[in-house]
């Protein structure tokens, strides 16, 4: 297949299975500079497929890290209303979002810390009922990936520009599925084979999964009525779209208070282009109440300092280590294929979907029922070849979910 037939390909994906656009509806794409040209795509298909208005939402980083570099640490903490406005307005209009995420992992490796932490803790703030829309699946919204001159070097940096970004084109047509002969058909096989894996995990009616890998040892608790998701899942208003292209994984809410022992990371975290290697959680009693890191540990603590909910656990997913991400041995330096290739948790904001009658329930409701909230989501890998994941039913059970990193059941 030529290239300009999987980029084809693969914008039809995004917009028909991704966001799964519906008439009338309206469209915002977040797009770093770079993805113009995919951008152009996805806009022309959302059209076809009956959209009302697309609008584009453009960043540029080179400018933010002039940002970074010359505003002040005040400046950063105060984010702009008229963004925050228009980002709410859309998602309380029912529009669809897509996410092109494709930071330079290095980027704002010089900057200090406690700036990225301003401005991620005043966005978060800021963008309240945007995120609340979005993790409630109150409207249909997609991330995925492009490659971009920088993170390309990254990924491949003994081979030109140029064939570093055709190398991880491949790599995300490969992964996404675009190389299958119907790409569409593809995915609904894929999302079922994870439906139906949740579907037994949800009968079973889990109590505490236990986590063993070489520094790991951590017990998690579930509350009473967690849901396990995975694939694709109906938005409230009904329309079925899957949240990330590429996902392996399936994932439900751990119980706030009820995370004990130790975690070690096994990728790197792409922290809005700051790396954070190498690193180990203690919880007691579900809170974070040691850290440290090799690399980015200044980071790592100002991360878990946003607020209290950043203490907390707030998504438990299972990836196994065959996943074919894991397969294709890359380390992406990007969230979105990284925790599709590696058991992982999140600390911060919870999924309500996760939860029976989650998505009805407001802050104080979820943190009643143990529910975690926060104004940050942040996903960092766990799992490897050696990770077992035992389960506990209500009624006592034992049984194994993974065993040495793959599917047990
Ligand atoms: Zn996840
Ligand atoms: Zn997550």
């Amino acid at each position: 297949m030529n290239f300009e037939e999987s980029l084809k390909k693969y914008a039809q994906l995004i917009i028909k299975v991704g966001v799964n656009i519906q008439k009338d509806q309206c469209l915002m794409i977040k797009s770093p500079l770079e993805g113009a040209a995919f951008a152009r795509e996805l806009t022309k298909y959302a059209y076809e497929a009956g959209a009302k208005r697309v609008y584009v939402d453009y960043n540029d980083e080179e400018i933010t890290k002039l940002t970074y570099t010359y505003a002040t640490v005040e400046t950063l903490g105060e984010f702009p209303a008229w963004i925050a406005h228009g980002y709410n307005e859309l998602a309380e209009k029912n529009a669809a979002f897509i996410n092109i995420s494709a930071s330079n992992p290095d980027l704002l490796k010089d900057v200090d810390p406690g700036k990225v932490i301003a401005y991620q803790r005043a966005t978060g703030k800021a963008l309240e009922t945007y995120k609340r829309y979005i993790t409630n699946s109150d409207v249909t919204w997609c991330v995925v990936s492009i490659p971009t001159a920088a993170w390309s070097r990254k990924l491949f940096p003994n081979v030109s520009e140029e064939e570093s970004i055709r190398l991880l084109w491949d790599k995300i047509f490969e992964v996404t599925r675009i190389y299958a002969e119907d790409p569409t058909k593809a995915w609904k096989e894929h999302t079922d084979n994870l439906a139906a894996k949740c579907e037994y995990l949800n009968s079973k009616r889990i109590k505490s999964l236990k986590y063993t890998a070489p520094g790991t040892d951590l017990t998690v608790e579930l509350p009473k009525d967690h849901i396990w998701l995975g694939g694709g899942e109906n938005s409230t208003k009904g329309t079925y779209f899957v949240a990330n292209m590429p996902t392996e994984e399936i994932f439900t809410i751990p119980y706030k208070y009820g995370v004990e022992g130790t975690l070690t990371s096994t990728k790197p975290f792409n922290y809005s282009g700051n790396l954070i290697e190498d690193f180990t959680l203690t919880f007691e009693k579900g809170k974070i109440v040691k850290c440290s890191a090799k690399t980015g540990e200044g980071m790592l603590k100002e991360l878990i300092e946003t607020d209290e909910g950043s203490h907390y656990l707030g998504e438990a997913a299972i990836v196994p280590h065959g996943s074919p991400i894991s397969a294709s041995n890359t380390i992406f330096f990007n969230t979105l294929f990284d925790e599709n290739a590696s058991c992982h948790f999140a600390i911060g904001h919870c999924y309500p979907t996760n939860l029976k009658d989650g998505t009805k329930m407001n802050k104080d409701e979820l943190e009643k029922v143990g529910a975690n909230t926060s104004m940050i989501h942040e996903d960092f890998m766990v799992g490897c070849g050696e990770m077992t994941i035992e389960a506990t039913t209500e009624q006592g059970e034992v049984f194994c979910i993974l065993k040495d990193g793959e599917w047990a059941f």
